[in-house]
């Protein structure tokens, strides 16, 4: 059999073909490791030498079976969502997983909002949709990882909870976890060194321990890949298109009943009934809005899809999922949360049909403007 080898910083099986899986380490380097006798991967060699973490992803069911970890240790739980994603950013099961550690959810990005945002409802919705998946956070903290200055609530928060040894972050891939531990890192001084795994015999983790302070540690946890975000279905370049980037624009419409929205080739939305009114989408300022009349929207979606109404590009749509239609209705003091790309809202009451991938949740809230 071929000779492994084990990462000193998390105990992973080092390999050298998936960049973006866990215990990496580029061929060169697995060959100097082999000269020196000692093997760190990649995410560990950048997170000793430049205090920067990158994020490795993990299927979903062999994490849950690491996070029995969790409800063993004396731990704190930090559980990191995307704003715009929250139904993405689930992670079922985690509840029986952590047991009765104590955890905060972190609602991240929220730099993306526009301004006039009511954090207050927003916070709301984000514990009804964690009560509703059976989570139930002692807090929801709303901060943005790429600002410093907005985490400080989660600082006071670790350090009132700095009786527990370990403070765990959970997420799955993208909501910004690894940006959060650098800046986490950074607040603290560096990381001290990496703890190696023989602190916790007989386990291989894929975590990372980053001490803090002699008696404190932050662990990391891999990111669970989600198969219902809208990411995994798109290329790089269109990720970029469709996650926002900037704070979001309201882009309003005013349509009658029988008329139809795209949004580029990734959602429908039909006005069924209702009277004239203004709806209102906040999404990436780079998804082409198409308008059209109902009558007409199914024969321009199958000669379009792809081309004029993109993304996804002519690449990525034969992987994109089908659209499949739901029918809501919506009261003018709602919205709906089109997970992973923002929401739509409307002034009056209306009955729609958004079609959509059916992993892609489609939920009704209170407005947050
Ligand atoms: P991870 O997979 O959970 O570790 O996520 P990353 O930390 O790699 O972040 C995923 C993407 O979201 C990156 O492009 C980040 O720059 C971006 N990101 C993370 N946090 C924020 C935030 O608070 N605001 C904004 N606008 N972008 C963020």
């Amino acid at each position: 059999a071929e000779q492994t080898y084990q990462c000193i910083g998390c105990g992973a099986t080092i390999q050298t073909e998936q960049e973006e899986a866990i215990g990496y380490l580029p061929n060169s380097a697995l060959q100097k490791g082999i000269e020196k006798g000692e093997f760190y991967c990649q995410r560990c060699f950048r997170l000793r030498n430049y205090n920067e973490l990158q994020d490795v992803a993990i299927d979903d069911d062999v994490f849950l079976d690491k996070l029995n970890q969790i409800a063993e240790d004396d731990a704190f739980v930090i559980y990191v969502v995307d704003i715009f994603d929250i139904e993405g950013s689930i992670i079922h099961g985690l509840s029986r997983f952590i047991g009765r550690q104590p955890f905060v959810v972190l609602a991240n990005k929220v730099d993306l909002l526009p301004k006039v945002t009511n954090l207050r409802k927003l916070k709301h919705w984000v514990k009804v949709v964690m009560n509703q998946n059976k989570l139930f956070p002692e807090e929801v903290l709303l901060a943005s990882a790429t600002k410093q200055h907005t985490l400080a609530e989660v600082i006071n928060v670790i350090e009132a909870n700095i009786d527990h040894k370990n403070v765990y972050i959970v997420g799955v891939t993208n909501v910004g976890k690894s940006t959060l531990i650098n800046q986490l890192i950074n607040h603290y001084g560096g990381a001290k060194s990496i703890v190696t795994t023989s602190n916790h015999p007989g386990t291989t983790l894929d975590m990372i321990e980053i001490p803090l302070t002699d008696d404190h540690s932050i662990i990391d946890t891999p990111g669970i890949v989600r198969r219902s975000q809208l990411a995994h279905y798109l290329s790089r370049t269109e990720i970029k298109q469709v996650l926002p980037t900037k704070p979001l624009k309201p882009k309003t419409y005013q349509l009658n009943p029988e008329q139809t929205i795209f949004l580029g080739g990734l959602m429908r939305m039909d006005f069924n009934a209702g009277p004239r009114a203004a709806f209102t989408f906040y999404v990436s300022n780079d998804i082409y809005i198409h308008r059209t009349k109902l009558s007409e929207a199914d024969t321009l979606y199958q000669k379009h899809r792809g081309e004029l109404l993109s993304p996804p590009g002519p690449n990525s749509i034969e992987n994109y999922p089908p659209l499949v239609a739901k029918k809501i209705h919506l009261e003018k003091n709602q919205d709906i949360a089109l997970s992973g790309l923002g929401w739509l809202t409307v002034n009056q009451p209306v009955d729609l049909t958004i079609w959509a991938p059916k992993a892609v949740a489609l939920t009704v809230r209170e407005s947050i403007i």
